[in-house]
């Protein structure tokens, strides 16, 4: 079938398996063109959240850059009925094509990993095939969660405290808007941080540490974002903020705990499936691409994640904040870039719109992780929809 792109809202509902492996394969490709060259790499490794964004990033620059084995667990839809199955079972997909044909070992788990089922498939399949793990990556960005007495919550992006308006932008029709949020209610705030905070980090390393799977030289690393003043309200100090705050918390209770190494890394703010749906966020990352790619500073998701296992091996310092926090969104924060995106900010009028935001860019972007979009791919053959995952346990 020709599978073309069906986008509604902040969401695209199909995906292109010939675009998504292109994807895979050009990050693997920069790796290997770009590779670490540590002694002290990984070997065995977890990623939780491994089919999209930087999750998937994170294991393709642990298996291609450090040769690890790798499982991967994630939340994806295969085809039905001549549907394109989701865009993270298509990336998984070609994950698996990649490794086998590289030699390298891995396992794809596709189910909740909030569940208990996940973590017994995952903990018979370290136990199996790999003995104990060195790196647990924790990359979630889910929008609800089944607790473990069957109650399901939602996470929300909201402002917590005080209403919020901001001007955002309208991305059907690339002209700018004004969002206004209430603040969320206490119980919404709980539920964010049951989603997105570290419970479920801890209660992955409670079970890996008690079936005896974790290496001496262990490291866990979860991803957080802080970002400019600008989106303060929305992020840092709305609703996902207080989920981060206690993801750093429970980095700190899981480095105590089992005197490991456990860390956040505060990331770039990047176009993934999940950064589309913030308020705000997609027009500063317009601006901020631009302004990034102007001074040669500009990264995606491969760049990121090969850069930061660079950091957490060996191959360049790994400094920390005052917060004991890794710090990938050094070059986004970089003081005079600010400045110069908040007085494009607060001079912006559609207007002048296209002259400081990348819109074409943001869109080409966001279609592009479902691939669509993807140089070199004919979108005008014919493929083949219903894909398997190879080495894949379905819960
Ligand atoms: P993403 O949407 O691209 O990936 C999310 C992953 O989680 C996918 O693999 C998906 O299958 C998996 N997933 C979701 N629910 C699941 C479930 N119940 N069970 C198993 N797997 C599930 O997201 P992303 O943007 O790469 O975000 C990953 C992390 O990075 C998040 O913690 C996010 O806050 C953080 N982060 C993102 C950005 C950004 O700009 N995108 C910046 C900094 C930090």
């Amino acid at each position: 079938m020709i599978i073309e792109p069906r986008t509604r809202g902040f969401i695209c509902t199909t995906a292109h398996p010939t675009g998504c492996d292109e994807n895979v394969r050009r990050m693997i490709k920069y790796v290997l063109e770009n590779k670490n060259t540590s002694a002290d790499a990984p070997k065995n490794v977890l990623v939780i959240g491994s089919s999209t964004g930087y999750g998937l990033a994170s294991r393709v620059a642990a298996a291609f850059g450090y040769g690890a084995k790798t499982v991967g667990v994630a939340f994806e839809k295969p085809s039905v009925n001549g549907r394109p199955a989701s865009t993270g079972w298509y990336n998984t997909a070609a994950f698996d094509k990649y490794a086998s044909a590289a030699g390298l070992y891995a396992a794809n788990v596709m189910g909740d990993a909030y569940s208990d089922a996940a973590k017994d498939a995952v903990c018979d399949i370290i136990r199996r095939d790999l003995g104990k793990i060195d790196l647990l990556v924790y990359s979630l960005a889910a929008p609800r969660r089944t607790m473990p007495d069957g109650e399901t919550v939602s996470s929300v992006l909201k402002p917590v405290g005080e209403p919020y308006t901001s001007m955002s932008i309208d991305l059907r029709t690339h002209t700018l808007s004004e969002i206004s949020l209430q603040p969320a209610t206490d119980a919404e705030i709980a539920d964010t941080i049951k989603v997105m905070g570290g419970d479920d980090w801890k209660r992955w390393m409670k079970r890996l540490s008690d079936e005896g799977l974790l290496a001496d030289n262990f490291t866990t690393v979860a991803y957080s974002y802080i970002g400019p003043e600008l989106t303060h309200a929305i992020y840092t100090n709305g609703t996902i903020g207080q989920a981060k705050r206690d993801l750093a918390e429970s980095a700190k209770a899981i480095a105590d705990a089992y005197g490991v190494r456990a860390l956040v890394s505060v990331n770039k703010a990047l176009v993934t499936q999940s950064s589309a749906a913030i308020p705000v966020v997609p027009l500063y990352i317009s601006i901020l691409f631009a302004e990034m790619k102007k001074r040669g500073t500009h990264e995606g998701v491969i760049e990121q994640m090969h850069r930061m296992m660079g950091k957490l091996y060996g191959d360049t310092p790994c400094e920390l904040d005052g917060e004991g926090r890794l710090r990938m969104d050094d070059w986004e924060m970089e003081p005079e870039l600010q400045n110069r995106i908040s007085e494009i900010w607060g001079s912006l009028t559609n207007e002048n719109l296209s002259e400081y935001a990348d819109f074409a860019e943001y869109d080409s972007e966001f279609l592009k992780l479902f691939g669509f979009g993807v140089e070199g791919v004919d979108y005008a053959a014919d493929v083949e929809p219903d894909l398997p995952v190879g080495h894949l346990t379905t819960l």
